[in-house]
């Protein structure tokens, strides 16, 4: 099951968003802030990590930053979220290092499209055998 960390201050978007994700077959954690971000996705390493970018403490483009500096988690795709749609706020999500971007209010269909794209696809297990 893919594992999806939602970042989002909101409680009731995360909460929402959270049980509409995991009803589509998703595995959900969720942080309420940056740091928390940062702490949940060393731990954990989800497969994507959906970022609100206004957020307490650090926010989400600066969390975002931090997750690609690290070799350890660049590779982790972020979808950075967003109540404003002008194109400068996505240049900004985008020169963080966000790997995709959407809008709130959710449309969801629109947004697991977002993920499909963004989430590596699902290979043989880790031990199968190596091509020849
Ligand atoms: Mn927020």
């Amino acid at each position: 099951m893919p594992r999806i960390l939602l970042v989002e201050d909101n409680e009731l978007n995360r909460d929402m968003l959270s049980r509409r994700l995991r009803r589509h077959g998703f595995e959900v954690r969720v942080a309420a802030d940056g740091w928390q971000s940062l702490e949940l996705v060393s731990a954990w390493r989800p497969d994507l990590v959906l970022m609100d970018m206004n957020l307490p403490g650090i926010s989400g483009c600066e969390a975002t930053r931090r997750l690609k500096r690290d070799p350890t988690t660049r590779s982790i795709p972020v979808i950075a979220l967003t109540a404003h749609a002008f194109p400068e706020d996505e240049a900004l999500a985008r020169a963080a290092g966000c790997d995709g971007f959407d809008t709130k209010p959710i449309e969801l269909p629109r947004l697991l499209r977002r993920i499909r794209d963004l989430l590596p696809p699902a290979g043989p297990p880790p031990d199968g055998p190596a091509p020849a």
